[in-house]
């Protein structure tokens, strides 16, 4: 099968990447579409050390399982996979296992191929009225609705996102259908277009000296975002913690103490929920695609998802069946 890898010379388009065989408890889902997502561009300068097929937001069909049930539905699935079910399992719930592999992150091939390889306990049905493009926004829809897990949204205290790309727009739309009043920071004006356009609040970074902000998220994924987040947050306020880096961030962290913050870290979410609020319709997520590629051009699909301000580019691999949800 066709395959895009990261491997120890770097990434590579292999056209004879082995079709993964499957276990009792595991299906083989022909893929359709993946997204391009930072954390793969990470991974290709070196982040968690991954080799493998790269790629962990993707929608497919069920093509082949022990379970009958599952055949030719379409699916997304999340992305941590427990190895084994002690008692840290029960404890810690089983996202947060310690010892868990990561599709295309982590021990565990992804989907950026004609085929990949799922636990059927991870998959989930995509409801009918969800299109392909929408359904590929699964992961990082549920990691933005992760925080309103861990934080109460209060309608009556502002909240801000630092960073307008996909994430940061994303956590923005579900803040404010929590009711909070949201306000998206970005460096240029043209990163706030469409934000502007969704109906948000923009600023421009540098130039602010307005108000604190009872909830500020850092979706930035560079240092220097998290310093303005630390700026922004209002004294025992919170920060939220999105971003993660292949280096290390040299920060002051001085007025996290002095203004007592409460500092969250926030990582992946619920999926169930996010499929709900496509049904819903009640997030826009198609506007963010910047462009389509085709498997075999993975590599400009990684180039063009590394341009600043571009929000999703997403990679075709197969053909979806016909159908009111495949479009
Ligand atoms: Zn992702």
């Amino acid at each position: 099968m066709r395959a895009f890898c990261m491997t120890n010379r770097g990434l590579v388009f292999d056209k004879n990447y082995p079709v993964p065989d499957i276990g009792t408890d595991e299906a083989l889902v022909r893929v359709l579409l993946a997204g391009v997502c930072s954390t793969d561009l990470e991974i290709s300068k070196g982040y968690f050390g991954f080799r493998g097929v790269l790629g962990h937001e993707f929608v497919g069909v069920v093509e082949r399982a022990d379970s009958p049930e599952w055949l030719g539905k379409r699916i997304v699935s999340s992305i941590n996979f427990v190895q084994d079910r002690d008692a840290d399992f029960y404890r810690l719930g089983r996202e947060h296992h310690p010892r868990r592999k990561v599709l295309g992150i982590l021990g565990h091939d992804g989907a950026m191929a004609d085929y990949v390889r799922v636990p059927l306990a991870n998959l989930l049905e995509v409801p009918e009225s969800v299109s392909d493009r929408a359904a590929v926004f699964a992961e990082p829809l549920a990691a933005a609705l992760r925080i309103r897990q861990q934080i109460i949204i209060d309608p009556d205290k502002p909240a801000a996102v630092v960073g307008p790309g996909r994430l940061g727009l994303m956590i923005g739309l579900v803040l404010r259908q929590a009711g909070g009043q949201v306000t998206i920071f970005g460096r240029s004006e043209a990163s706030l277009q469409l934000p502007a356009e969704l109906g948000f609040a923009t600023c421009l970074v540098d130039s602010y000296v307005g108000q604190h902000f009872d909830v500020v998220v850092d979706a930035t994924g560079n240092p220097s975002g998290l310093e303005t987040a630390i700026r922004l947050t209002r004294p025992t306020g919170a920060l939220i913690l999105k971003s993660t880096y292949t280096g290390c961030a040299n920060i002051d962290l001085t007025p996290l103490v002095v203004n007592e913050i409460q500092v969250i870290g926030s990582r992946c979410g619920p999926f169930a929920p996010a499929l709900r609020c496509m049904a819903d319709q009640q997030i826009e997520l198609e506007r963010m695609i910047d462009a389509v590629y085709e498997l075999e051009k993975a590599e400009d699909a990684f180039q063009h998802a590394s341009q600043p301000g571009v929000r999703k580019v997403l990679l075709r691999i197969g053909e979806s069946a016909s159908g009111p949800g495949t479009k």
